[in-house]
């Protein structure tokens, strides 16, 4: 049965990642793509992929896609709206979330109350408000996938498991990052070059500063908390550095389940998009004979205080987490300005989640205050 896809940030790297997994299928096609302002890229992947709404940040970008696809039967929008209506698209049952940000989480909500599958690489959106979306998830029966391996490998181990009580907790696994090993003295100085240097991923700039603080984990522990319905105390974290272990599962009776893999984002992806059912992958799989030994160890909180950070932030819940993402969003984007050093990251953190006002059960507008008034505060103690 062909599948109908809508890709928020087709031009990032997750949406680009998508597009060579739907090159790959036959019965995959592109009905909505967005980007922010890469109007380029857009306009090559439009004439590519043919599809029938184009959305692009700014009206300024809309404008100049308008002029590189003349005479193309593709309708172009931009902004919130754009997004939101790329989200709800009518023809699309799925709808890929790889925008960067919290920018995808109003998009996220309208493509649930379409129905439509998510295949959800946008975590922020459920670190801000997970619960909320989880349970809209729930109330319009919306399946959400997850894209991120870490994550989709949890999801692949789960699968049969009928009753999440049988679940004793989740092993998340880390790389650890670029910075794995160094001590507080030796990361004072570290440049956004370094920390752009990932050992085994390649990704958006956003995701590699926060894979260099740990708040990427950080971000992991809330996004697995609100997607497996699990307490803090039963989602834990394991430096893997090998990245080929992608998460665990420890069940009651002592059974642990893995999922291993290289590490490429395509896999996750195209589970995400063909579940329940798995798809030809043309490149080569793990060879368990050369990958080398697979080592653990533990997270050093002391030399990366994001990780505390955003436990602390689960831990507290509420409108928090909304609080510690929107303030890190302005922090990591101050860094990559080169506007700040890398331990200003979790000091501006830190600093926005004691400012913003505590609500204990937020609505949607009290998660869109708290990230607003975190962003501000950022602002204000850089
Ligand atoms: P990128 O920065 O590579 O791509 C982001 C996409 O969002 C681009 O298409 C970009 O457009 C678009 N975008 C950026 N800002 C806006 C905005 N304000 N409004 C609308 N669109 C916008 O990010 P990644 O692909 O690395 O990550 C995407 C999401 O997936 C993140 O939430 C990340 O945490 C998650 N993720 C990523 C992984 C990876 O391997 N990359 C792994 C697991 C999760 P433009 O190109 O025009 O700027
Ligand atoms: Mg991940």
């Amino acid at each position: 049965m062909t599948k109908y896809l809508s890709i928020l940030g087709s031009t990032g790297s997750i949406g680009r990642q998508t597009l060579e997994v739907v090159e790959q299928m036959e019965q995959i096609r592109v009905v909505a793509l967005t980007a922010g302002t890469n109007v380029e890229r857009m306009a090559e992947q439009c004439r590519k992929f043919r599809p029938e709404l184009a959305v692009m940040a700014t009206e300024d970008a809309a404008r100049q896609l308008e002029n590189e696809l003349c005479g193309e039967n593709i309708r172009v929008l931009f902004g919130m709206d754009g997004l939101i209506a790329a989200a709800a698209y009518e023809k699309a049952d799925t709808v890929v979330t790889a925008v960067v940000g919290m920018v995808g989480l109003r998009p996220t909500l309208a493509a649930i109350q379409k129905k439509k599958r998510i295949a959800l690489a946008n975590k922020e959106t459920l670190v801000c408000a997970g619960e909320l979306v989880m349970q809209a998830a729930r109330e319009y029966g919306a399946e959400i996938i997850p894209v991120d391996s870490e994550h989709s490998a949890i999801f692949q181990c789960l699968m049969g498991c009928g009753d999440r009580r049988e679940v004793r907790r989740l092993l998340l696994t880390c790389s650890g990052g670029p910075f794995y090993g160094k001590t507080p003295a030796e990361l004072q100085g570290v440049t956004k070059a370094d920390a752009l240097r990932h050992p085994n991923w390649k990704m958006g700039h956003k995701i590699t500063i926060d894979c260099a603080t740990l708040m990427n984990k950080g971000l992991e522990v809330i996004e697995a908390m609100r997607l497996y319905d699990l307490p803090l105390s039963q989602v834990e974290v394991l430096i893997h550095r090998q990245s080929i272990i992608h998460s665990l599962v420890e069940f009651r009776d002592g059974a642990v389940m893995a999922q291993l893999g290289v590490p490429d984002m395509r896999v996750p992806i195209r589970l995400a998009l063909t579940y329940p059912y798995r798809a030809e992958n043309p490149a080569a799989p793990l060879d368990l004979l050369t990958c080398g030994a697979l080592t653990f160890d533990q997270p050093d909180e002391t030399a990366f205080p994001c990780l505390t950070l955003a436990k602390q932030a689960a831990e507290l819940g509420g409108n928090v987490c909304a609080a510690m993402n929107g303030a890190n969003e302005v922090a990591v984007a101050k860094y990559l300005a080169d506007e700040i050093g890398f331990y200003d990251v979790p000091r501006l953190v830190r600093q926005a989640m004691e400012s913003v006002p505590f609500v204990k059960t937020p609505d949607l507008n009290e998660i869109l205050e708290a990230d607003r008034l975190a962003r501000a505060a950022v602002e204000r103690f850089a």
